[in-house]
């Protein structure tokens, strides 16, 4: 194998300044020629724990909009597994590459091997582009993979537990601002029938709320309304119903500009990620009175989900977890209103607060020597 030569004209514009702003402890690239790999594995914050977060597999244009994607989203799971009050800090991993025609299996174990190196101190996962057959080749190399299939101890698919978590967080919505958790008693433009937003959608029918409904596939729409009892309006017309809850479950950045003039709910929940366009729209919200349940809150049930694969899964463990979502979601509410700013950042800084206060009392997590993830079978 070549062992490379000497280039003097690139330059690793600017990393280290990069890295410090944003607070991450480790990156790592990934290149493996053979097998076609530019991967990019980004640690932020191991206080808590490992770091566990998504595989993203994506064609970006640029290696730098690679980099900015994984620093930016493993600094979000850093935030987001500790307001889940997981033992586990915050990383992201991303492979440049299109999903649909670059995948292989030496692709994949050519990046298990990456994570293995790492010694336990990054837990990859599914993200976008990347399902379990991805993680299989991944498996084969490393233990330090989550979401994997249900016979090798994996978690399986976890949108109803994404969808019931949800149901959490607006239930504690409900009675921070109508001191009641009378989901039937509700109206819900929900927008989204995918894995997700159908899970949740059954629960509040099942407690008789009224529910309006709307995606770009017509099928999922119509089984709303034929199996449900759901009542579906036009994709745009979504933000114009006339309901008290707005639960986005389907793109992110749909809380904007263009539609704060429109949503009529008092309070916005759903599983979505990155709702807010902006922080200057979450501020709006605030002012305007609007209870914005942070979606990164909202929607751990996935996260929580996963990471009891690493001490052997249990169906029973995950459902009690996910409970504590509303307990979450209380105590941004709390801190909303004491501290007198907005939600979003409420969350933030209850993130904030549990990293320090722990932070105090550990080492950040140098990796764990295979010690853990009891209770699962590796192999083919
Ligand atoms: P999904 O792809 O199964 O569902 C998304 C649905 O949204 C699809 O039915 C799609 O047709 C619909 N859609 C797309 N564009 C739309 C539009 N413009 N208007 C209306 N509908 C539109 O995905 P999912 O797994 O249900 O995830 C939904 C959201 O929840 C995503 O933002 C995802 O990142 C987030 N999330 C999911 C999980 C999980 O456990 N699956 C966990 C955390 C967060």
């Amino acid at each position: 194998m070549p062992i490379g030569t000497v280039n003097h004209g690139v330059t690793v514009a600017m990393i280290f300044e990069t890295i410090e702003k944003t607070g991450h402890e480790e990156v790592v690239f990934c290149h493996n020629k053979d097998a076609g790999l530019k991967a990019i594995i980004a640690i932020h914050n191991t206080v808590l724990g490992p770091a566990l977060g998504g595989l993203r597999m994506w064609p970006y244009k640029t290696e730098q909009e690679a980099v900015n994607d994984v620093l930016r989203l493993s600094r979000g799971m850093t935030f987001k597994n500790a307001v889940a009050g997981l033992n586990l800090g915050g990383g992201k991993a991303v492979i440049i590459g299109d999903p649909s025609k670059d995948k292989s299996e030496a692709l994949f174990r050519a990046f298990g091997r990456f994570v293995n190196s790492l010694n336990g101190r990054y837990i990859t996962a599914e993200d976008v582009g990347i399902d379990v057959n991805d993680m299989e080749y991944v498996f084969r190399e490393t233990e330090y993979v989550t979401g994997v299939h249900q016979v090798h101890g994996g978690s399986g698919d976890p949108s109803p537990f994404t969808a019931y978590g949800t149901l959490q967080g607006l239930m504690a919505a409900l009675q921070f601002r109508h001191g009641n958790e009378d989901v039937g008693k509700y109206s819900y433009a929900v927008q989204g029938c995918g894995h997700v937003g159908g899970e949740y959608i059954k629960l509040l029918r099942e407690q008789g709320a009224k529910v309006f409904v709307t995606d770009i596939n017509k099928d999922a729409v119509q089984r709303c309304v034929d199996e449900l009892g759901c009542e579906a309006v036009g994709l745009d017309d979504i933000y114009d119903v006339d309901a008290d809850v707005y639960s986005p479950c389907a793109l992110g950045g749909t809380v904007n500009e263009q539609t704060i003039n429109r949503i009529k709910a008092k309070i916005i929940c759903g599983p979505a990620n990155n709702q807010l366009a902006t922080d200057e729209i979450g501020d709006e919200l605030q002012r305007r009175g609007v209870l914005y349940a942070p979606d990164y809150a909202v929607n751990a049930g996935g996260v929580m989900n996963v990471s009891l694969e690493i001490d052997g899964y249990n169906r029973e463990r995950a459902m009690r977890m996910m409970r504590t979502i509303y307990y979450n979601l209380g105590r941004i509410f709390e801190i909303s209103k004491s501290q007198g700013v907005p939600t979003y950042l409420a969350a933030d800084r209850m993130a904030e607060e549990r990293i320090a206060a722990i932070g105090k009392i550990k080492l950040p997590h140098m990796g764990n020597g295979g010690t853990r993830f009891q209770g699962r079978m590796r192999g083919q």
